[in-house]
């Protein structure tokens, strides 16, 4: 990548520019689909008054409206029933002009996760929740809505490597939002992947074998540079907020330094995953818009 900078040793992988270029191609697709009558559009739906969420969602919509689709939000009261988000929801599949469907997570806790996430209709699940876009990922298919942070975790690693069969890829947390599909999609990609979790009992040594290593635990500072295998790929996934000095700020699920000055390559935090997340469901509206499925690569 053009743009990236080196630390240490390790090349830093710039995901801002990446992202840029993706939202570039994006807008690009976007303006031809317009052209033929087709306005991409995002429904994005909020329950209750999460401030955490209410950021996440506002920052979609804007990225929306800036590569040029559609975007509607509609925002309900945390009391509402999860009958009448399903009324919505209900509406929103049978729009002919809503491409695609977000519900913005977490939902209160009366409502129940995964009926209102299986009653999105599955071409148009942008965050590739719904079991049947899970499913065909699990059994190795990418024509279905794949999960946004595992789709630019693969392209930030294709960038770095194009060609990654017989890699070993070690996996740190595996939530179904983006351990998972990420272990899937490398899998794909004909990697040999393993999987960690809280209850794995030797994290460190499963990292230390990885030629490429995602990171997404939510743990601040966990991987730390002996963790790291001299030349691998470090992918950092985690967001976690640290108070040092009276000074809040966003950091990895690895020490940076330590493991740049192992790496051949490494996300940093912010600037490496987060803006690929972003870039990546305005490609799966846009993939939702043209009727097909998320794994395709883009030409950037
Ligand atoms: P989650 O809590 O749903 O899952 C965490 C996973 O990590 C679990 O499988 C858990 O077993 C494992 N884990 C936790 N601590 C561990 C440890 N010490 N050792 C080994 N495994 C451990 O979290 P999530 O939704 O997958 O998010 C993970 C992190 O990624 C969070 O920091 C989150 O904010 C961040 N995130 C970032 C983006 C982005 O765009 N950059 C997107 C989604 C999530």
């Amino acid at each position: 990548m053009h743009n990236n900078s080196s630390v240490g040793h390790a090349t830093v992988i710039d995901g801002r520019a990446e992202a840029a270029l993706l939202k570039g191609h994006v807008a690009h697709e976007v303006s031809r689909l317009c052209a033929q009558g087709i306005t991409p559009s995002l429904a994005v739906v909020l329950v209750g008054e999460d401030p955490a969420s209410h950021i996440y969602v506002r920052n979609k919509i804007r990225a929306v409206k800036a590569v040029g689709m559609h975007s509607i939000s509609y925002r309900m009261p945390a009391h509402a029933t999860q009958a009448e988000l399903l009324a919505l929801i209900s509406s929103l599949n049978t729009d002919a002009s809503v491409h695609g469907i977000l519900v913005q997570l977490p939902l209160p806790a009366h409502m129940n996760r995964d009926v209102v996430t299986d009653a999105i209709a599955p071409a148009k699940d942008v965050d590739g929740f719904h079991i049947v876009n899970a499913g065909k990922l699990a059994v190795g298919r990418e024509d279905g809505m794949i999960p946004c942070t595992a789709v630019g975790c693969r392209l930030l690693l294709r960038r770095v490597i194009p060609d990654m069969a017989g890699l070993h890829a070690v996996i740190i947390g595996c939530s179904n939002i983006v351990g998972r599909p990420t272990a899937r999609l490398l899998l794909n990609e004909g990697c040999t992947v393993v999987m960690t979790h809280l209850q794995s009992r030797d994290v460190a040594a499963e990292a230390r074998r990885a030629d490429i290593l995602i990171v997404a635990a939510g743990h601040a500072g966990l991987v730390r540079g002996e963790w790291i295998k001299p030349g691998a790929i470090v992918i950092d996934v985690g967001i976690n907020r640290v108070e040092k000095q009276g000074h809040a700020s966003i950091v990895g699920d690895v020490a940076f330094d330590e493991a740049a000055r192992k790496a051949a390559a490494i996300t940093p935090v912010p600037g490496g995953v987060g803006p690929m997340t972003i870039a990546c469901l305005l490609w799966n509206t846009l993939c939702a818009a043209q009727g097909r499925g998320t794994g395709i690569l883009p030409r950037i």
